[in-house]
């Protein structure tokens, strides 16, 4: 198949209807319109093949992840997702694998109402590179810069997960635990490694409720590090209260779940700050949405600092969550 045809069959057919969409994919570039009032915001990342996912990985799983990452980044500014764009690098067009990456794709298109509205196919090491827009009402946008001491610090969902289950995925579960593990709770951890869900309603419920917000890709103890920098602020966050699913808890001895939850990436649950005067707003707003949160710590004015207790009792570790270069 052509490349024309390619971007025809398996991008175009499939990449979504907006209204807001002028001109999508097939001209020279993408036209759109951004609603009166709002902000237009834009993440751009990139999964790479060996690096980001299994080569071997579904490439269902793949477009999902890579959708999935960026909107992750939308939701912890506040702002809900309109576009996207896909540059596609692969080895060659092989249709089995377009067929069921275009799936993927489509089925967060629909999911997310939102739209492919353009791209790039090259040919080259397979990597896939999503750039994702979207909206946030003026002077709402969630920074990371925003924190103050005394700010209470929560996460969402549960963390450590997607660290367990890269493990899975790679076959060392019996290097990490002597427990066995069910099936279920299995499943459950590849899932969340291989398909995150991105807290979309969760950043636009802390628009003007939180003072920062970011999203966990790196691992808890690198990403609230950005937090304390842009912020100039501190930290103490307990160990003992970090959210653990029942199934990393049930996996892995304490020691290593902690690990996991302080310094795995990939669980892309967002982490945010609240003022002690908006703690009440928060909670109900959340409650009624039914959306998870747990408060782990609280921020101070040692700027840069992060310290860790485990029931009070200083907490050591020496890792630091995943370093690109
Ligand atoms: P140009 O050479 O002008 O950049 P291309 O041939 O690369 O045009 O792309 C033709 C059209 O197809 C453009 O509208 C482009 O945005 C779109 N397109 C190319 N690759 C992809 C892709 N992987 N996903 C979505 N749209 C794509
Ligand atoms: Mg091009």
């Amino acid at each position: 198949m052509k490349e024309f045809n390619l971007i025809e069959h398996f991008f175009k057919a499939n990449s979504g209807q907006r209204k807001d969409v002028i001109i999508g994919i097939g001209d020279d570039a993408a036209v759109t319109h951004i609603p009166q009032g709002q902000a237009l915001v834009t993440t751009t990342d990139t999964l790479l093949s060996g690096v980001h996912f299994l080569p071997d990985a579904s490439p269902h799983a793949v477009a999902q992840k890579a959708i999935a990452v960026n909107l992750s980044d939308l939701a912890a500014m506040g702002a809900e997702p309109a576009w996207i764009s896909l540059s596609l690098s692969a080895p060659s067009a092989d249709e089995e694998w377009l067929k069921s990456f275009s799936s993927g794709l489509q089925e967060l298109v629909d999911y997310y109402s939102i739209q492919l509205i353009g791209g790039d196919t090259v040919q080259g090491p397979l990597a896939v590179t999503i750039t994702a827009q979207g909206f946030v009402p003026f002077e709402q946008a969630i920074t990371r810069s925003g924190a103050n001491p005394g700010d209470l610090v929560y996460v969402t969902g549960t963390i450590g997960d997607a660290g367990l289950g890269l493990a899975i995925a790679k076959n060392e579960q019996a290097q990490v635990s002597n427990k066995s593990m069910t099936e279920e709770n299995k499943a459950f951890l590849l899932k969340r490694l291989n398909y995150p869900t991105p807290r979309l309603l969760t950043g636009t419920k802390l628009r003007r409720i939180a003072s920062a917000c970011i999203d966990l890709s790196d691992g808890l103890i690198s990403d609230i590090k950005h937090i304390l920098n842009m912020s100039q602020c501190g930290a103490t966050i307990n160990i003992d209260k970090l959210p653990l699913s029942s199934a990393l808890f049930d996996s892995v001895d304490k020691e290593r779940a902690v690990n996991y939850a302080l310094s795995a990436g990939d669980d892309y649950e967002l982490l945010f700050t609240v003022s002690e005067e908006q703690k009440g707003n928060l909670e109900t707003t959340l409650a009624s949405a039914n959306i998870p949160v747990t408060c782990i710590g609280q921020l101070n004015g040692s700027v840069g600092k992060l310290e860790l207790y485990d029931n009070g009792q200083p907490y050591k570790v020496d890792i630091q969550g995943y370093q690109h270069f």
